[in-house]
């Protein structure tokens, strides 16, 4: 489907057109028709799918196309974290190019200054505001936010916002908004808590399923069953050999990225760590580093493994086995983004092997098992049956 068989305004053509987009993707193709006509949609869709455009774009037509009040804040996108809020304000600043719809991102973690840029752009109103929830709550508590003339809501990442415990946030966010309005949902899985959020929310949604529960085909997986000691030394090997370009690895403990980080950097590797402790402005200094290739590794806990839109890397790395098969994917889908290959490699210790065999039988399939060098000794069994997983989280 092109994007001008939907009749969609020239100015947001223009946009489409200047970020290269030729042809709609799927997730596009199904939500894009009912939100034009003013329908709540559910929306089971993945980060890579393309959907951050499927509800910018039919927003934007509506904005530029109906009755709106250039004095208020006419749509609201709740998000998990300020990352994936600049992501989008970012992608939004691109498709509303040729337009003149306003838009900010407010999100924690910054400094003064943008607290009162975000206080006054709520105050004297912004076309589209992207908000992740507790800094919008610091906003409406001091009464200045104009939501009363609202007209879009849009929950992006929704399964991740219950996750990360802002259901009560969401719910009062919501307490501010005018009734009538239209309710756009979008998340990766969707477990029960999901439908009873959604039935709070959502008027006759239009019901839209694209989630893929496998990784996409072009990422090699391989998996290395080690000891936990031996990791470290493993993956400093595997990025010493200059094989790979752009590298994320991903630890699911702060401390983890902390130690191998320094353990890389000590080996002159040119890595960089993000992770919740750091200020806002490091962890965007170290992404924009990234992007730009000053550094070509990153260490980084799950905040990466979702929304985050980086093209060119070429290897995951999974220093620690992700808690289940939706946050593998996650993951690994940081890699052969937009139709390129990518490898993707874990670390299973003995303790996580049944974890592992847990994420195998999501995919449909073992996992290839590398070989370790000779020189880190011998490796243990795979043999998930007999080891005790600890701390795994079944999702459904
Ligand atoms: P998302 O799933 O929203 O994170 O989008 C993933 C990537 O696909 C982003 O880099 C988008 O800019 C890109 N993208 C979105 N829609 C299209 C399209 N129709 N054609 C090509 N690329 C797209």
């Amino acid at each position: 489907m092109k994007f001008i068989d939907l009749g969609l305004d020239q100015r947001i053509l223009d946009g489409i057109d200047a970020m290269g987009y030729e042809t709609a993707t799927p997730v596009q193709q199904q939500v894009m028709v009912p939100i034009l006509e003013g329908k709540d949609i559910i929306a089971a869709a993945q980060t890579g799918t393309g959907k951050t455009a499927a509800f910018l774009l039919p927003l934007l037509h509506r904005l530029l196309t109906s009755p709106h009040h250039a004095g208020d804040i006419n749509a609201l996108i709740i998000v998990p974290t300020r990352e994936l809020a600049i992501q989008i304000a970012e992608g939004l600043e691109g498709l509303a190019y040729f337009t003149d719809v306003s838009s900010i991102a407010v999100y924690g973690g910054g400094d003064g200054n943008s607290f009162a840029a975000e206080k006054k752009a709520l105050t004297s109103g912004a076309d589209i505001v992207v908000c992740t929830p507790g800094r919008m709550i610091a906003h409406l508590n001091m009464g200045y936010v104009k939501l009363k003339g609202l007209k879009y809501l849009v929950l992006d990442e929704a399964d991740r916002m219950l996750d990360m415990g802002f259901s009560d946030d969401i719910a009062k966010i919501i307490t501010y908004l005018p009734a009538e309005r239209q309710n756009l949902l979008f998340s990766a899985t969707m477990p029960q808590k999901m439908r009873v959020l959604a039935n709070k929310i959502l008027k006759n949604p239009v019901e839209i399923n694209i989630a893929i529960s496998k990784p996409p085909e072009q990422i090699v997986q391989k998996a290395f069953v080690v000891y936990d000691n031996q990791k470290a030394g493993i993956i400093k090997d595997m990025l010493g050999s200059k094989r790979f370009s752009k590298v994320i690895v991903f630890c699911s403990k702060k401390q983890n990225v902390k130690e191998l980080t320094a353990i890389l950097k000590s080996a002159k590797l040119a890595a960089e760590e993000i992770h919740s402790d750091l200020d806002q402005k490091s962890r965007e200094q170290y992404l924009q580093d990234y992007r730009n290739g000053k550094t070509n590794i990153l260490v980084a806990t799950d905040i990466l493994s979702r929304g985050i839109d980086i093209e060119d890397i070429d290897l995951v790395i999974n220093y620690d086995v992700p808690n289940d098969g939706e946050d593998y994917i996650h993951r690994i889908g940081r890699t052969a983004r937009a139709a390129t290959t990518g490898t993707a490699f874990t670390l299973v210790s003995e303790k996580e092997q049944s974890k592992f065999a847990l994420i195998e039988e999501l995919l449909g399939a073992p996992v290839l098992k590398g070989t370790v060098p000779a020189e880190f000794g011998p490796t243990p069994e795979y043999n998930p049956k007999q080891k005790k997983s600890t701390g795994f989280k079944k999702r459904r």
